[in-house]
């Protein structure tokens, strides 16, 4: 699959497109990212990731050097280059070049990455048996530290509970917040669905405010299903009739089992495909259903 990179005003490929050992992103993790995807040419929901990602850099003090509307022009760009019908786009937003000090002020300029390529986190047949779930015991980070709201390079906690859950021989992990409550996977946001209401963390718990979360309650409220934005605990999760994950990259994806604990059915359940299916046709309207 062909990379296109636009990296501080020039157009590389994924060979030649390299940052400086001495980019604060690289030495600390200071910046900021977003993940967008691509459906038949054209970004899903450019502008609310493209908000996201603003809100994110006005959340650091990191002033991103051109306005919206140029960036999403940029990224408009990105895709026609790439010639991707179906693609992943990675917005990098790093404090800049510096030194050894971690004074932001040593970087004059912030650096400014996007790349198109292709994404894709598990096979196929993880989609179609479910994902095996286990709970990390690395929690997300307090919110009164850094913002979970807050898209940053700083991906560590969600890294070790990525690992945690490769190591227990699992698809993916669930992460709870300091206090116990649940809070999401290692990129994605959690539904459940008990008695026909699906719900959801609040944002309020620390969450990343996903974008794919969003689109899934609009698709429930077209649905005409009750949705609720809750606090949730490992309880709620093991007892639910139904549970999925959400995200840029992953979409839609049923949980078969968290914890050893076989949730419903064990198979996607009815409420799960339902909005899966409209989510299909919502991104991939002239795709044959499913
Ligand atoms: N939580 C975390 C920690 C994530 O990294 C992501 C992926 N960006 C999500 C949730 C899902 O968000 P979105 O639907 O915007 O991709």
């Amino acid at each position: 699959m062909p990379t296109t990179v636009w990296l501080d005003g020039q157009w590389l490929d994924r060979d030649s497109a390299a940052v400086s050992v001495f980019d604060h992103g690289l030495l600390y993790g200071d910046g900021v990212f977003e993940g967008i995807r691509v459906y038949g040419g054209a970004a899903f929901r450019l502008q609310e990731h493209l908000e996201r990602l603003y809100d994110s850099a006005q959340a650091i003090w990191l002033t991103i050097p051109m306005p919206i509307g140029e960036m999403t022009a940029l990224t408009e760009e990105a895709v026609r280059r790439s010639g991707l019908d179906d693609a992943y786009i990675r917005h990098i937003i790093t404090r800049g070049v510096g030194d050894l000090g971690l004074d932001p002020r040593k970087c004059p300029a912030p650096t400014v990455i996007i790349i198109v390529d292709g994404i894709r986190l598990w096979p196929a047949e993880v989609y179609e048996r479910g994902l095996r779930v286990v709970t990390a015991g690395t929690p997300i980070p307090h919110r009164e530290a850094l913002s979970p709201r807050v898209k940053s390079l700083n991906y560590l906690p969600h890294i070790l509970a990525k690992i945690e859950g490769i190591h227990a021989g699992a698809d993916e992990v669930l992460m709870l917040d300091s206090g116990g409550s649940v809070a999401e996977g290692s990129g994605q946001n959690l539904f459940v669905v008990k008695k026909g209401i699906l719900r959801t963390p609040p944002a309020s718990a620390g969450i990343l405010k996903g974008v794919t979360r969003d689109v899934v309650l609009e698709l429930a409220r077209d649905a005409g299903l009750p949705a609720e934005e809750v606090p949730l605990n490992r309880y709620d999760v093991y007892t639910a009739d139904e549970a999925f994950f959400s995200g840029t990259a992953a979409e839609i994806v049923y949980i078969r089992e968290v914890d050893g604990r076989v949730i419903g059915s064990g198979n996607a359940g009815t409420v799960t495909r339902d909005l899966a299916r409209r989510f299909q046709q919502l991104v991939r309207p002239a795709a044959p259903r499913r």
